[in-house]
């Protein structure tokens, strides 16, 4: 595999010396008008070059800034060797799904945010360079299974398909377990499918690892919705599953409790994007579009993390006139990645920062017609540490829009907690699960990713369903069950 890079004999002082690599990125005028992805991937130069600024630190820490444990020094070694597949293959051994977490990972604080280089310069890529590997095992179709053990004749039944479900299956199969996914949506992937935009997570992709899953030999079974068609118990004593665990996730929208939520025209953000991402909203008129036609319209969308960026854009390229982003606190405090603020200003949305709706009104006929907005300031430090936002007195001010997106984070669906006996849940609704073994008061029964923390990130929930795929296979082999759940 030839490059143009130089070669991989460089002192340290050479290495500090290159500049991190420029994410290439479709131009901000063309992209708000589509749903193509934004960031093109780094070229074979890119990421040699990229790869090329790795320190090899005898100790280093990026890998324990990883939630799954990726071997970044023994990929990014390989990529300076040219040998990609095998760096492919080096991440697969800790992530099977490596596009994706390469592309939506928070890596700024993960493993990026632990490099030694980042102590005086910018830090290792990555992410970038995570991507291009398995990008480029994607484009030469040699993507390899990993190695099975044999056969152990047991079942084991997961309960959603999402970054948690996906990397417990993975782990389990390899085992030797046999394993099916149940998920109540018509397509497998959780958040990586109906809630991140194509624009950030082409589709492609998540099918893509999908499939190499099915060549695994997992069993995908959609539109099942467990607590509904079948229960937990009925799987364990009708169906011979010797362990189930649960990743259903953390989808139930908030919303605000103020006047108006009901009028036509807002959405939770879980729904608007559930609507463009799995009913081809996107592709509007070639298909009917099953959310409002934001084509001209006055649109607003309430919260400042990655689920209210993605809705805000989504539907600026949905045709928006005007796309506004309503965030009670500043700027810097938004928990969305700076990447995505960014990619959203220059796609022209307008922040309205230090500003929270007090009320939707709507028209005679129930349409949602302005936000009612206050000006907030500073005050002082709140639980999160943060300076809380408190309402400038007699600050009310009107903003025209013709639908309002609120994503303001989600809570648990009570579904499996309520058609489950003996399932202890904690305060807020979440499973509770013992945090090192990740089983639950129900013998058998495990919970892993958003379901049991909140909502949180793509590989958090991954490193948990891996610790879940760990702790099954030891309950599975030694038919021992303690928790401290219970
Ligand atoms: C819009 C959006 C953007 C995000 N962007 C990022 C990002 O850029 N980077 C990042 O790291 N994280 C991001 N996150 C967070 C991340 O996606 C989640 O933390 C992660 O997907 C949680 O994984 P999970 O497997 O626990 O659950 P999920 O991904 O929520 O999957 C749970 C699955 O279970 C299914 N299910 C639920 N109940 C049942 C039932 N009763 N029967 C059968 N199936 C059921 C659901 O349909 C769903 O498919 C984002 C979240 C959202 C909503």
């Amino acid at each position: 595999m030839s490059t143009n890079s130089p070669g991989p004999h460089l002192s340290n002082k050479e290495r500090v010396k290159i500049p991190r690599q420029h994410m290439p990125e479709q131009d901000a005028d063309r992209r708000r008008a589509n749903f193509e992805e934004v960031n093109q991937g780094l070229t074979v130069l890119g990421a040699t070059t990229e790869a090329l600024r790795c320190l090899q630190c005898t100790s280093p820490k990026c890998m324990a800034g990883c939630p799954v444990g990726v071997k970044v020094k023994d990929f990014v070694d390989l990529i300076v060797q040219g040998d990609y597949l095998g760096a492919a293959a080096k991440i697969r051994e800790d992530n099977i799904l490596p596009a994706i977490t390469g592309r939506v990972c928070p890596q700024e604080t993960q493993c990026e945010g632990c490099c030694i280089l980042g102590n005086k310069f910018e830090p290792l890529g990555i992410g970038y360079l995570e991507r291009f590997v398995a990008d480029y095992e994607r484009s030469t179709g040699q993507v390899g299974l990993p190695e099975k053990a044999p056969p152990t004749g047991k079942k084991v039944a997961i309960v959603g398909s999402g970054p948690a479900g996906l990397s417990a299956a993975g782990d389990l199969t390899r085992m030797g377990h046999t394993v099916t996914v149940f998920e109540a949506l018509h397509e497998i992937g959780g958040v990586l499918i109906y809630g991140i935009p194509e624009f950030r997570l082409p589709k492609e992709i998540v099918r893509q690892e999908v499939d190499v899953m099915r060549a695994m030999g997992v069993d995908f079974q959609t539109n099942v919705v467990i607590g509904k068609t079948v229960t937990i118990d009925e799987l364990m004593t009708e169906e011979g599953y010797d362990a189930v665990l649960v990743a259903t996730g953390a989808g139930l929208p908030k919303f605000m409790g103020i006047a108006g939520e009901h009028l036509n025209g807002v959405y939770s953000a879980n729904e608007f994007l559930t609507r463009v991402n799995l009913m081809r909203a996107n592709q509007f008129p070639d298909y009917d579009e099953p959310v409002f036609d934001c084509r001209d319209k006055q649109i607003a969308v309430i919260g400042g993390g990655n689920t209210a960026m993605d809705a805000v854009r989504t539907a600026c390229r949905l045709g928006a006139r005007t796309s506004h982003l309503i965030y009670r606190r500043t700027e810097a405090e938004m928990p969305a990645r700076a990447e995505e603020a960014k990619h959203a200003k220059q796609e022209g949305i307008e922040f309205l920062c230090l500003t929270n709706p007090v009320a939707f009104l709507g028209n005679k006929e129930g349409f949602i017609e302005t936000v009612r907005c206050i000006r907030m300031e500073q005050g002082e430090p709140d639980a999160s540490g943060r300076r809380a936002p408190i309402p400038i007195p007699n600050s009310e001010f009107d903003l025209a829009v013709h639908m309002a997106v609120i994503a303001l984070g989600t809570e648990a669906n009570p579904l499996v907690q309520s058609t489950t006996p003996d399932l202890k849940t904690t305060r807020k609704g979440y499973i509770a699960a013992d945090p090192e073994t990740l089983r639950t008061s129900k013998r058998g029964v495990f919970a892993g990713g958003d379901i049991v923390t909140g909502g949180a990130t793509v590989i958090l929930a991954m490193g948990a369903g891996r610790k879940a795929a760990a702790s099954i296979d030891e309950y599975l082999r030694s038919g021992q069950w303690e928790s401290t759940a219970n």
